[in-house]
């Protein structure tokens, strides 16, 4: 199960410097997770001042 960020991305960029395989990137307008890639860790979630992203 991938993690997906949600609409209450702020776009400040705090998750794509958390993720340690560097699967998160600047959406038009959020944040958005190569769903490929991510390998569901959490660390996005966690650095996440809103907790946009969850688990799919
Ligand atoms: Fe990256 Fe981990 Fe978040 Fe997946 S769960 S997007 S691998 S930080
Ligand atoms: Fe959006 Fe949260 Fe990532 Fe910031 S850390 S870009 S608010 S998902």
């Amino acid at each position: 199960m991938a993690y997906i960020i949600n609409d209450d991305c702020i776009s400040c960029g705090a998750c794509a410097s958390a993720c340690p395989v560097g699967c998160i990137s600047e959406g038009d307008a959020k944040y958005v997770i190569n769903a490929d890639e991510c390998v569901s860790c959490g660390s996005c979630a966690d650095a996440c001042p809103v907790g946009a992203p969850v688990e799919e």
